[in-house]
């Protein structure tokens, strides 16, 4: 069993490449029978989600846009926590069908945060994809519209997703060897 380590983690083979690409063409049918006939603008939320996105894409067949946007580290604080910011909006949204592009969500704290300051802009609708989802860990009732794969609750990298800013570059996704 191919092992990796990061820093002072171990991670074994998860999900091989070949499957996440599967899923995500998978994904890519099903939105292109949803979205067709919509204005569509795709955001991804970098850091995690580049490499998803960029597979995504390429089969999506409805003319559409695509940008990216990141959560500034800080913006200030409410009663649940840390709010960060969301950044890159250059587009005009309003009245358009937005998907964001989550790498996974986990708590769901960030995604309803996305949301909640993409609203602000007025899209006609708010579309949400990710490639991996923690049933376990979700504390939301965000519908989720398109789950590449749902997994357990342990720590996972590669495909985009980091330990400590390494791992992103790993064309497959590993997840934690338990210490
Ligand atoms: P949530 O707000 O849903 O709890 O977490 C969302 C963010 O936490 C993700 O966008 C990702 O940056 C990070 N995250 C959650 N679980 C994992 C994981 O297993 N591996 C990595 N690398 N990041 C994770």
């Amino acid at each position: 069993m191919e092992i990796r380590k990061i820093h002072d983690k171990e991670f074994k083979l998860f999900i091989p490449n070949s499957q996440i690409r599967a899923v995500i063409s998978a994904m890519a049918d099903s939105m292109n029978r949803d979205l067709e006939g919509r204005d569509v603008i795709f955001m991804g939320i970098l850091n995690g989600a580049f490499m998803f996105a960029a597979e995504l894409i390429k089969h999506i067949a409805p003319s559409c846009q695509i940008t990216f946007l990141k959560l500034a580290s800080y913006a200030g604080t409410s009663s649940t926590g840390t709010v960060k910011r969301l950044i890159g909006i250059n587009e005009d949204i309003h009245n358009k069908t937005v998907v964001i592009l989550e790498d996974i969500v986990d708590t769901g704290i960030t995604l309803e945060n996305i949301i909640r300051q993409l609203r602000g802009y007025e899209p006609g609708e708010i579309r949400v994809a990710t490639l991996l989802h923690k049933p376990d860990a979700y504390q939301k009732d965000i519908v989720l519209d398109y789950v590449g794969l749902e997994i357990p609750n342990d720590f996972v990298v590669g495909f985009g997703l980091d330990y400590k800013g390494f791992g992103r570059n790993l064309p497959d996704i590993y997840r934690v060897v338990a210490s």
